[in-house]
């Protein structure tokens, strides 16, 4: 039985790109070779290298004549230093805004390249809300935040106005909501939470905010040499761009970013209700902070987790144990989980409340 997968990451991807993906395993379009066996160079491949590049600006309504796009290795944790390495030089500081694990690895990379100056932090509440109301200092180099913190269950649905450049971490976050991706000037995810699989990151650059740092960065890390490239500097880790392509093309076809945004909010709403209005369970995070695709909360007596997790077992649910520094549960509603999914989940925690009534 397939089962209902809530991980965080890897993650669940729509079934159809599961069997589209496996096919070209086999067969790649009729061409009697495998996804995993043609050359990058080939022209199958250079078109589905151009086709997804292309695909991220449509998305995300950014201008081809500003904006790149790069599919490079080492996941989002490889960013959070590539950033710095091109960005800030020795003499600037860098605003950071600290909103949970990721944030606070990003900032520790930072530091090895400039100065760090943490703008607003929710470290001392374990992360469960969003600092507002922080000044960012107009000589930084770039202001660095993480929209959604995939451990912790907290979003940010307000980004500030600034006029430095703005980086932002959308790992867990990217193409699951409609916003206006041109106030950003750099935006990298992992595939591997909510685009695709494991072993790509997606990179969207402006280029006007590259090559000012008078510093000599190495070829693999430099942003301008993959640009220049056209994201092939060296073997781009072809099946999980393939598999990527695969999922965004899913998701223009159902609509686009507008509807995928429509069906992630009624799936959150669905959990949220059932997490306030369920007497044994409650959320974790601040509510006006509330993650769209991380979803924690926790049983409010422990002596009932154990019922919990056979009716969840009994169910097929899988991967809602939360991650170890906020305990409890996590469900991650991504993209590709169905409305029925979250549903199974509700009646679980139902089911869960009839017997301790
Ligand atoms: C998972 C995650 C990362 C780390 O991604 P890797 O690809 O494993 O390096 C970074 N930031 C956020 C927000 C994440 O959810």
């Amino acid at each position: 039985m397939k089962k209902h997968n809530f991980s965080a990451g890897p993650c669940i991807l729509p079934q159809e790109v599961f069997e589209k993906a496996a096919q070209a395993v086999l067969n790649l379009d009729d061409s009697g070779l495998s996804i995993l066996e043609i050359s990058h160079r080939s022209e199958a491949f250079i078109a589905v290298m151009e086709e997804a590049r292309a695909l991220v600006l449509e998305l995300m309504e950014l201008d081809s004549k500003q904006y790149e796009v790069l599919f490079l290795q080492g996941g989002a944790s490889m960013e959070f230093l590539r950033v710095p390495y091109n960005l800030l030089a020795k003499n600037q500081t860098a605003a950071y805004l600290e909103t949970g694990n990721w944030a606070s690895l990003a900032i520790a990379e930072a530091r090895a390249f400039g100065t760090v100056a943490i703008v607003g932090s929710s470290k001392n509440h374990n992360y469960n809300y969003i600092p507002k109301d922080y000044a960012i200092p107009d000589d930084a180099a770039y202001f660095h935040c993480t929209s959604n913190n995939t451990i912790y269950g907290t979003q940010m649905h307000e980004f500030p106005a600034t006029t430095i450049p703005v980086v932002c971490d959308m790992s867990s976050d990217i193409f699951s909501r409609v916003m206006d991706y041109s106030n950003f000037d750099l935006i990298y995810a992992g595939a591997q939470k909510n685009m695709g699989p494991a072993g790509v990151t997606l990179i969207v650059v402006k280029k006007d905010i590259l090559g000012k740092t008078n510093r000599k960065i190495p070829n693999i890390l430099n942003y301008e040499q993959h640009i220049a490239a056209k994201s092939m500097y060296n073997t781009p880790a072809v099946f999980p761009i393939y598999t990527s392509l695969l999922n965004l093309k899913w998701l223009k076809n159902k609509g686009g970013l507008a509807q995928m945004e429509k069906e992630n909010q009624e799936k959150a709403a669905l959990l949220y209700a059932e997490i306030d209005n369920n007497p044994l369970f409650e959320g974790t995070a601040k509510k006006e902070d509330r993650s769209l695709m991380n979803v924690t909360f926790v049983l409010k007596n422990n002596a009932q987790t154990e019922k919990f997790s056979e009716i969840c077992n009994n169910k097929g649910i899988s991967g809602i144990i939360g991650h170890r520094s906020v305990g409890g549960y996590r469900a991650s509603i991504y993209n590709a989980m169905p409305v029925e999914s979250v549903q199974i989940l509700v009646d679980a925690m139902q089911e869960l409340q009839v017997l301790y009534k």
